[in-house]
């Protein structure tokens, strides 16, 4: 059902007045983990002055280490809610349990799916039985079939509202945090209809590659680019070394505007 030979007419995920996937290309920004309400806040303020629509932060954080930061799970997407409500900003946060996924519906505008649980078939399955739209994650070593197979999960359960998203895959190579697989974008559009995010900051973890792989992502023709913004990356609860601050996502933004389709 993802397949472009089902349908050749793109799909479009409309967001808060951002249809994703008509030819444009828009912005998801904010904070790796939800930490205060202050924090998302400061981000959100930000984003709004740069025109960007969707605002994300991770309330539950799949770390690799149990004793890392697991994120303020409900406190979490409470937060984001309000924040959104007040700058009109849609929100977009990660689950990761099935159960969970009802509940997040009172709260976030898109559910992410995030790379460790490309394969979560349950949670893919929950995901597609709800009327929301979803940012599906190419896993940490998932081949595009494997991806593709993933999206299938959820369109089959009745919800073609999705947005698939390249965040770098595992190699060999340690440069970067994972291998940005630029190559996915053009073969995702042409093999489905779904719309095709870029996500900078978990691809390279280096915050000297955000613009440039970001140019790169909108010169392809991937429909946006997500990326964290931090108020504070140095005291940043997660992804301290790639999170931009206010600063740099200005230029960030600087470089890149002039650069983005509109449709
Ligand atoms: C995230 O976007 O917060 C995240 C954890 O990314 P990924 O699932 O791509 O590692
Ligand atoms: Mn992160």
């Amino acid at each position: 059902l993802v397949s472009r030979k089902k349908k050749p007419e793109d799909t479009i995920v409309e967001v808060n007045g951002v249809r994703i996937g008509d030819g444009s290309q828009s912005f998801i920004v904010g904070p790796c983990a939800v930490e205060s309400y202050e924090q998302v806040a400061a981000v959100a303020e930000q984003a709004k002055k740069q025109g960007i629509k969707i605002l994300r932060g991770g309330a539950y954080k799949p770390r690799t280490s149990p004793y890392d930061f697991q994120g303020l799970g409900l406190e979490g997407l409470k937060i984001l809610r309000r924040v959104g409500d007040e700058y009109g900003l849609a929100i977009i946060s990660e689950i990761v349990n099935p159960a969970d996924i009802e509940k997040a519906l009172d709260y976030v505008d898109i559910i992410q799916i995030g790379a460790r649980n490309m394969q979560n078939f349950e949670l893919l399955k929950a995901a597609g039985a709800v009327r929301k739209p979803v940012l599906l994650k190419r896993g940490l070593a998932a081949t595009i079939d494997e991806f593709i197979n993933a999206a299938e999960y959820i369109i089959s359960q009745g919800n073609d509202q999705i947005i698939l998203c390249e965040r770098g895959i595992r190699t060999y190579e340690r440069a970067t945090r994972n291998t940005l697989d630029i190559s996915a974008v053009p073969i995702l559009k042409q093999e489905t209809h779904l719309p095709v995010f870029v996500d900078v900051t978990h691809s390279t973890g280096r915050r000297d590659l955000l613009i440039p792989t970001a140019k790169a992502a909108l010169a392809i023709g991937a429909d946006g680019v997500m990326a964290e913004v931090h108020p504070d990356p140095a005291v940043a609860l997660s992804d301290s070394a790639q999170q931009m601050d206010f600063d740099q996502f200005d230029n960030f933004m600087t470089e890149l505007k002039h650069l983005v389709k509109v449709n």
